[in-house]
């Protein structure tokens, strides 16, 4: 008998369960949209040019693997912190942030929750409907309550802005909301400045604590700037906020985990506080953070030929993202004669797209058409190759109809 017999088998994850169900399948024409990782034309993995030269430079100062402190490498939250703010930006001349090297987007996020947990016992996340499938996950293991609000309009396929907005407002004063800082995931759907500004407005009126999830830094618009505008707008207002980063997609360090927390403080003492508990909260969890991805990040960020290199890549990878999304767009309305708009396919930014599919037609696209997606109707156009675009096109309107 064993004494784990009562243990049930755990259903498969909705995002890396798919890469698994694709690995089995043997058709010619199978096509993994599932886990947003950037893919080659060829739809091989990518390592960057500047990622290797960041590895051999490290190689060549035969640098040790002893253990980093808590906080993590302190050249590497240095430079994140810099990356997310801007290197002049008040918060860093006056040492308002309190830093922590995470195990990525993930291992980030988690520790915020667990800040949360501790020091706001019974505050609750406000999270997107939808969201990236992780959140619920990350806040439920954390003990954090949360809430839904409004975000995606089906009819739109656009953003339900007012929806947010009054959910945001009606939410108990000193709720965290979490929003993804740029290309929203699933939806590939953002607000503009504008709105960001009126988002940031209801959020200090109800005294909330904003908390950014920025995994796709550089990587909706190509430009790292750009993408950070969001977080610099609250933190232009000097409001306080936490800001979980990654670099997987950007930097293409996937399986590095590599990552932080950010906290944006009202004081330099108040951050020093702030970054000893989240050092403490981490300890018993995993005691320290790995030392390779942080110091590939701390190389390229912090030198400036290959920061400048990276940036190139960077156009490069949202490039092909962009090409593929038009191609799939002109596919979609070429092929398609109910009249259907397909113009939602080119509004939307950064990796995904979120189709309009439901549950049954996404199975029909894997079913019947080999196309690995999530159920919730999110196509990753990281993992197209122009060449697949008409094939793609055929299945998402056959599904549909
Ligand atoms: N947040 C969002 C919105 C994401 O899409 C992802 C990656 N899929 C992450 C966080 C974190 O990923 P990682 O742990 O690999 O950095």
């Amino acid at each position: 008998v064993s004494r784990f017999g009562d243990i049930t088998m755990a259903p498969p994850d909705p995002i890396l369960g798919v890469s698994e169900a694709f690995r089995a399948d043997t058709h010619e024409m199978k096509l993994n949209l599932g886990v947003g990782a950037y893919r080659t034309e060829d739809l091989h993995p990518y390592v960057l040019n500047v990622v290797k030269k960041a590895e051999n430079l490290m190689l060549e100062r035969g640098e040790n693997k002893e253990y980093l402190p808590i906080e993590g490498l302190a050249a590497f939250n240095k430079v994140t912190a810099e990356l997310l703010l801007g290197a002049q930006n008040d918060v860093i001349q006056q040492q308002k942030i309190a830093t922590v090297q995470g195990l990525s987007g993930t291992g980030s996020l988690r520790l915020a929750a667990a800040l949360i947990e501790r020091y706001f016992p019974g505050s609750k996340v406000l999270i997107s409907s939808p969201t990236w499938g992780n959140h619920k996950n990350i806040f439920n293991d954390a003990r954090v309550p949360w809430s839904e609000y409004r975000y995606y309009d089906p009819r739109t396929v656009g953003l339900d802005f007012h929806g947010m907005i009054s959910d945001i407002k009606a939410a108990p004063e000193g709720s965290f909301v979490l929003l993804h800082g740029c290309a929203h995931n699933p939806t590939g759907i953002d607000p503009t400045p504008e709105q960001w500004e009126s988002i940031a407005d209801v959020i200090q009126e109800k005294n909330h604590i904003p908390f950014f999830d920025v995994a796709y830094q550089g990587f909706a618009s190509g430009s790292l700037d750009t993408d950070a505008s969001s977080v610099r707008l609250f933190a232009a207002r000097g409001m306080e906020l936490l800001v979980a980063q990654s670099y997987s997609k950007n930097l293409g360090l996937y399986a590095e985990r590599i990552g932080a927390i950010n906290v944006v403080c009202s004081s330099s003492d108040i951050a020093q506080r702030v970054k000893s508990q989240l050092k403490r909260l981490a300890r018993p969890m995993y005691s320290n953070p790995p030392i390779h991805g942080a110091r590939i990040v701390a190389n390229v960020v912090g030198n400036s030929d290959l920061f400048n290199e990276w940036k190139e890549e960077m156009e490069l990878m949202a490039g092909r993202i962009k090409s593929v999304r038009k191609k799939l767009y002109d596919s979609l309305s070429a092929k398609d004669n109910s009249g259907k708009d397909w113009s939602f396919v080119l509004k939307q930014i950064g990796m995904f797209s979120f189709t309009g599919l439901n549950n049954a037609q996404s199975e029909n696209m894997t079913n019947k058409w080999h196309v690995y997606m999530t159920k919730d109707g999110r196509i990753s156009l990281a993992g197209l190759s122009s060449a697949k675009c008409e094939y793609l096109a055929d299945a998402i309107i056959d599904s549909y109809h």
